[in-house]
């Protein structure tokens, strides 16, 4: 007879998991505000010290609010071991300082978040490992830029700004044949809409700024992966050189995880109502969606994703003026680069988040004067509409 018992599920999860209650009887988690930890003899601080026995150290490594953040995310992302750091791009610096050496060759996707290109470019680059990048969904490019030095590959999907999607599980049967490291940034969907280490990625890394906290407070970040690779080897890496997360980032992360799912399934819909009124706009010559039946990988998204997504781009007619009136012109969506916020936020990628890039890295990223993204946030569908009705209609 079957007796194990039934796993929670994933909104159970969201607000159980990792919770340690502590002999005060709370019942919301407590925020450890404390660096370092007591302890009960000479004998024991040695056995903490030496990881003989389990217990909390000092905060650079051992928090037990971060901890119940990292358990929590790791139980939602399906994960062994999660290591939670200072920001998203501190947790892809621990990435790669604990899983690479010098010598060592990433595949990267040319469709990655502006300071991720930066950081392999300008830095480890300098530390003599080397990048190549191709186009996300050219599977045969993938396979064709790995060398005998080939380490990793690293993604995005859904793509910013434009939403592009890669197969994880092709990309994984390809990690699989070759001895890589397949880590995938699941900053856009989070675990709510896609679970990329069941698809086969061997890493998940999180800016936990943006969807996980979803109300623009605090920045953080975490890695989500096996026992050896995430929780041994860059657990050790964080240890030593402590790109951490505050206790107090950590129990906003944690308590945000609680709403992630309903605020996901209420941004999904309400990015889908925005992108099908977009689509019936004079002015809008492209809306940039997974949900749309026209995009490209709308199948994909269906089978991989459990939602779309709360981003939404568009071209307008009329280039960089026709894009800079509209967004001067909203009132009530913010004009930032932040996204997953219960805020919508509105950007112009050609002169902010991709102003870096040249013309023809712009262009052969498809990143057009007239594109405009917004991260749909939780006011409703109307106001949002309301607010973007003057630069889509004059
Ligand atoms: C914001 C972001 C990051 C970097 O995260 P920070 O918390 O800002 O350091 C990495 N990847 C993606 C996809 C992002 O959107």
């Amino acid at each position: 007879m079957d007796t194990d018992p039934k796993q929670p599920d994933f909104s159970t999860l969201a607000v159980r998991a990792g919770h340690r209650r502590t002999g005060e009887g709370e019942h919301a988690e407590a925020i450890f505000t404390t660096s370092s930890f007591v302890f009960q003899s000479a004998a024991e601080a040695a056995a903490r010290f030496s990881g003989d026995r389990p217990g909390n150290v000092y905060s650079r490594f051992t928090n037990p609010t971060v901890a119940a953040f990292q358990d929590r995310l790791a139980a939602l992302e399906g994960g062994e071991s999660c290591v939670a750091t200072a920001s998203g791009m501190s947790a892809i610096l621990a990435i790669c300082m604990s899983q690479l050496k010098s010598g060592d060759h990433i595949v990267a996707s040319s469709s990655l978040f502006g300071s991720t290109v930066s950081l392999f470019n300008t830095y480890l680059q300098r530390f003599g490992v080397q990048i190549s990048y191709v186009a996300l969904g050219d599977y045969d490019a993938w396979e064709q830029a790995c060398t005998a030095h080939t380490r990793m590959l690293f993604l995005e999907t859904p793509s910013n700004p434009l939403t592009e999607l890669a197969d994880i599980q092709i990309l994984s049967a390809l990690a699989r044949r070759k001895d890589l490291l397949l880590v995938v940034d699941n900053c856009f969907c989070t675990p709510a809409l896609q679970r990329p280490l069941a698809l086969g990625a061997d890493i998940v890394v999180h800016s936990a700024t943006k969807f996980l906290d979803g109300q623009g407070r605090c920045v953080g970040g975490a890695v989500v992966g096996d026992r050896k690779r995430v929780g041994q080897d860059l657990f050790g890496f964080l240890r030593t050189a402590g790109p951490s997360l505050s206790p107090f980032n950590a129990w906003v992360f944690l308590k945000g995880l609680e709403t992630l799912e309903i605020r996901m399934q209420a941004h999904c819909r309400s990015a889908l109502g925005l992108a099908q009124w977009l689509v019936q706009q004079p002015l809008i010559a492209h809306v940039y969606y997974p949900g749309l039946a026209d995009h490209p990988q709308h199948a994909l998204a269906r089978r991989q994703q459990s939602g779309f997504g709360g981003i939404v781009s568009f071209d307008l007619d009329g280039g960089r003026e026709a894009a800079w009136d509209l967004i001067d012109h909203c009132r009530l969506l913010s004009i930032t680069a932040n996204l997953g916020d219960t805020k919508s936020t509105i950007t112009h990628p050609a002169t902010t988040t991709h102003g870096r890039m040249t013309q023809a890295e712009r262009d052969q990223a498809g990143i057009g004067e007239g594109l405009v993204r917004i991260s749909v946030g939780l006011e409703s569908l109307a106001d949002i509409q309301a607010d973007l009705e003057h630069g889509v209609r004059h």
